[in-house]
């Protein structure tokens, strides 16, 4: 797959703040890079200088082969981009705006299917809408030019759970047409959902870049199975094997634990063993146990 955005050795500073501390990202076309961190991590920087919106002190950034700052005019037909705080003029209506957004691009979406699949009524002046609506608006605004790219920052802060559901099934009918995605996100769900790769920021630096299951993988995170075996079964028939790294027993329960492949080696040998595993349950490590792993924060 080719790179649609290409960033080199990106340093930023804010007086003597660092905030970016020599970033490189490579993000494919028709992927949803996550971007994920702690607060304060660098991210909206990050993200912003891609969208030639902060200028960077140092490195390079080649995105569809322009330079955000030098190319910002030819950029910006094919670059969507959701602002976190875009003013609009109070008055201004949810389809006016919409609908003159849409005119600056010169093939640009279905604003009117926009507006209805983010759940936005047309007449409500912007100065009325909620939080969740601006945000929900906001979103709309980052797809109405059809974008080749879109970059999304906290794409569903401030959104209840079912408007966040639904701003993700849109969100997968975007990728489905082939638009390469930037998502900066907060929630490990999100991430989890959406994300085909996602890259670990952390104070200024990428701590590492991989898929959701690669990440979980990476940390480490111990798996553990547990279950009932039909017919008694010899422990160390589990405890040689090198996914494994302890066995105990809990009344009629076997707990295994091990690495990312434990379930896998578990069931292989119940298999040959003809034995069948009851009550099996597995606890499998999530993106936001990664997260703390590798981050030593915690995630929202
Ligand atoms: P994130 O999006 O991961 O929260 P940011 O890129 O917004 O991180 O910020 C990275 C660091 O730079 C933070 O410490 C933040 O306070 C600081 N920072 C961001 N923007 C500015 C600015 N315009 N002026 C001064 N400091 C800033």
């Amino acid at each position: 797959m080719s790179a649609v955005i290409e960033v080199r050795n990106l340093h930023k500073r804010y007086g003597s703040k660092v905030a970016v501390d020599d970033v490189s990202l490579t993000v494919r076309e028709g992927e949803i890079l996550g971007v994920l961190g702690p607060n304060g991590a660098g991210k909206s920087t990050t993200v912003e200088s891609i969208a030639g919106l902060r200028t960077p002190d140092r490195g390079s950034i080649r995105v569809l082969g322009l330079d955000p700052l030098r190319d910002r005019a030819s950029l910006t037909r094919q670059l969507g981009v959701q602002l976190q705080d875009g003013q609009l003029p109070a008055r201004l209506k949810v389809a006016e705006t919409l609908e003159l957004y849409s005119s600056f691009y010169p093939n640009p979406a279905d604003w009117r299917e926009l507006m209805s699949s983010l759940g936005l009524t047309a007449k409500v002046p912007y100065g009325k809408l909620s939080g969740g609506q601006k945000q929900r608006l906001s979103i709309a605004l980052a797809l109405v030019g059809n974008p080749r790219i879109a970059i999304l920052d906290e794409l569903t802060t401030g959104l209840d759970p079912q408007a966040r559901r639904d701003t993700w099934e849109l969100i997968e009918g975007v990728r489905a047409r082939g638009v390469t995605i930037v998502l900066v996100t907060h929630f490990m769900e999100e991430a989890e959902r959406l994300c085909d790769r996602v890259a670990l920021i952390d104070a200024g630096r990428v701590v590492t870049v991989d898929t959701p299951v690669g990440l979980t993988e990476q940390a480490r995170i111990e798996q553990r199975v547990q279950f009932r075996p039909t017919r008694p079964v010899d422990e160390a028939l589990f405890r040689g094997l090198p996914e494994v790294s302890s066995v105990v027993r809990r009344g009629e329960l076997v707990i295994v634990t091990g690495d990312a492949n434990v379930l896998n080696a578990v069931t292989a040998v119940l298999a040959r063993n003809q034995i069948v595993a009851e009550r099996l349950r597995v606890e499998q490590a999530s993106l936001e146990d990664a997260y703390v792993e590798l981050t030593g924060k915690r995630g929202k």
